[in-house]
């Protein structure tokens, strides 16, 4: 949610904030603004709108603002409406101190009703115009004072979440962060500091970053940089590299980010696999996990395990599910995160409680992670974004190493997690006595033939964009599967609604007959499932029973299988393989249609509205 950047350094300060806030618009989108320091006064700017709406603006006066610190911001309102008004930078009476804040101050009505009857006066409908008046608090009362000490001071009364950089003309020779469960990253240049929501914004400057942790704060002066907590005790942090470059969080030639992520599927998988897969001559093969190595033992006495995630990763977990119970021979469920820290989960230390997020700041997760610590759980997080706060905070984890995903629906994080969860279903199957040598050999065989197979169902990119075509009118759609493929109905479903905004409603085959056959007829298509697998037979009935009522039937299904093109109006074709890894393989069909289907109605594919990429709100 939002995007925060700053920089403080010896060059001018707006062209690498803006160039910050167009790598961090996936983020949010709804409004921008900009505040900067000149020397002698703070200039600002916001506009509702895309991150262009703002820079039109500034182009009418950039000539102006030359300044060697800034502070911005690219919103996904929570309270408030998108406008010029409701965008940050927020700032107090005096117009002397101006904030950027991503998350939720939820004691902010009142806050504002005790700061207004103490006179002073809101501009916005925000939560987050409150910090600009708590912070001017102390100037008003004694004077002179430093910024740092006036944000820690307001930061006290403060309930909620929070990532907020601060600059003021009463000290403007300093940027003032904090942050607390909404995520803040530091980058350190030469005798230059930036300070940004996620690493795409500041890996063009720096790679060098340093994360701060939920209650730290810091001070970025041109030269120099302190971090503490929030009562200004010093901390020392070490300086981390990013381990990848600007290229790829660009777009390489293709027309949107979720395209080229899309194609980056098969080397995502690759990137999962990479130094992880044991395939000895002879005897079994299995998965080598580093990240897991010191809790080893522990994980091997789990007596059950609960997946937990949102959306996509959700859905990933769905089959993550099947994996563990299949090969590892443990019993598994999967939990919304939502509702998981709600639900009184019975967990305890035979509990191995899994997370999966790809940006690993998904506020839910994040708190169903904490929920499942509290209660002694074994907690490991399968996170594509290193040093994330849900990576820290897991006992031990799995990195995806997918690269930056820009694209705010998520396409290659998905196959990745489902890479991550075979590795450890393979680990534990094999570790449990669960998996052969022989199933064991045949699994891994099988892994590193995937990313082959994933770009052959991908060069037929272009059938499955004359699909498209051919879809485009309907505006109702129906996905279907069943065991494996069941996730996959769901997350074709949840694509082709994010970006597209046609309804489409995923759901277990074997459950259409129970109440959704009677949306079926000629105007509500299916898109059904269906490769060669253990269930193959029962979803070809489920597609005889929709052909009976006039439904139309877009299926997957096995190369080579002749009979469901008598069947289903339309069929993709994919690579056979075993059952348990026929999702990676499913879901990019799915992938690509609901892609073509938002190009061609003309949508912004990258930005769905109302959407953002990392949900660091609860
Ligand atoms: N709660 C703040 C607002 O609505 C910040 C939202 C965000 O993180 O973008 O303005």
């Amino acid at each position: 949610m939002c995007g925060i950047v700053g920089y403080i350094g010896k060059r001018n300060a707006l062209p690498i904030v803006i160039d910050g806030l167009r790598a961090l618009e996936y983020r949010g989108y709804d409004s921008a603004g900009v505040a900067l320091w000149d020397g002698a006064k703070i200039r600002f700017e916001k506009a509702a709108g895309r991150v262009s709406a703002l820079e039109s603006r500034l182009s009418r006066k950039s000539t102006l603002w030359n300044g060697k610190s800034a502070i911005a911001h690219t919103r996904w309102a929570t309270h408030g409406k998108p406008s010029d008004r409701n965008a940050h930078p927020h700032a107090d009476c005096q117009g002397g101190i101006f904030v950027v804040h991503n998350g939720i101050i939820e004691n902010y009505a009142e806050l504002r009703e005790a700061l207004i009857r103490e006179g002073h006066s809101f501009l916005s409908e925000t939560d987050t115009e409150v910090l600009a008046h708590l912070f001017e608090r102390p100037f008003l009362s004694s004077g002179k004072i430093f910024l740092e000490d006036a944000v820690l001071e307001g930061l006290r009364h403060v309930d909620g979440t929070f990532g907020i950089a601060v600059i003021s003309k009463h000290d403007p020779e300093k940027i003032v962060v904090a942050r607390r469960g909404s995520p803040i990253i530091l980058g350190v240049g030469d005798e230059e500091y930036l300070v940004a929501s996620d690493a795409s914004a500041i890996v063009g400057v720096t790679k060098n970053v340093v994360y701060l942790h939920d209650n730290e704060a810091a001070v970025l002066a041109p030269s120099q940089m302190q971090i503490f907590n929030l009562s200004k005790k010093a901390i020392q942090k070490s300086v981390d590299k990013i381990d990848w470059d600007i290229s790829q969080a660009q777009k390489g030639g293709f027309d949107h980010f979720m395209q080229k992520e899309i194609f980056e599927g098969p080397s995502a998988l690759e990137n999962v696999f990479l130094g992880r897969l044991i395939d000895p001559p002879t005897g079994g093969g299995s998965a080598k996990l580093g990240g897991i190595v010191a809790v080893r033992d522990r994980l091997l006495r789990a007596k059950k395990i609960i997946i937990s995630a949102c959306g996509t990763s959700y859905y990933a977990g769905l089959v993550g599910k099947h994996y563990f119970e299949e090969f590892a021979k443990i019993p598994a469920s999967v939990e919304y995160a939502s509702e998981f820290r709600y639900s009184n989960p019975v967990i305890d230390s035979d509990t191995a409680a899994i997370f999966i997020s790809q940006s690993g700041e998904t506020a839910d997760t994040l708190e169903a992670l904490r929920e499942a610590k509290k209660r002694g759980a074994l907690a490991l997080g399968i996170v594509n974004v290193v040093g994330s706060t849900i990576a820290r905070e897991s006992d031990a984890g799995v990195y995806n190493h997918a690269g930056p995903e820009i694209g705010v629906a998520s396409t290659k994080a998905f196959v990745s997690q489902l890479g991550a969860l075979a590795l450890l279903a393979l680990f534990l199957g094999r570790e449990r006595g669960a998996v052969s040598d022989v199933l064991g050999q045949k699994l891994v065989r099988e892994l590193k033939a995937m990313p082959a197979k994933m770009k052959r169902v991908l060069s037929g990119d272009a059938e499955i964009k004359k699909l498209a075509e051919k879809y485009l009118k309907y505006k109702n759609f129906l996905y279907l599967g069943r065991k494996y493929q069941f996730p996959v109905a769901l997350e074709g479903a949840l694509k082709l609604k994010e970006i597209s905004y046609r309804h489409a409603e995923g759901y277990a085959s074997g459950e259409m007959k129970h109440g959704p056959i009677a949306l079926i007829d000629e105007n509500f298509p299916t898109v059904a499932l269906a490769p060669k697998d253990p269930v193959y037979e029962k979803i070809l009935s489920n597609i005889q029973e929709i052909k009976a009522r006039n439904g139309r039937v877009l299926a997957v299904a096995t190369e080579g299988d002749a009979k469901i093109g008598k069947l289903a109006d339309d069929v993709i074709f994919i690579p056979q393989t075993l059952e348990m890894l026929t999702p990676l393989l499913s879901v990019i069909p799915l992938q690509l249609f609901a892609y073509h289907t938002a190009v061609l109605l003309g949508l912004d594919v990258d930005k769905p509205r109302n959407l953002a990429k990392s949900v660091t709100v609860e």
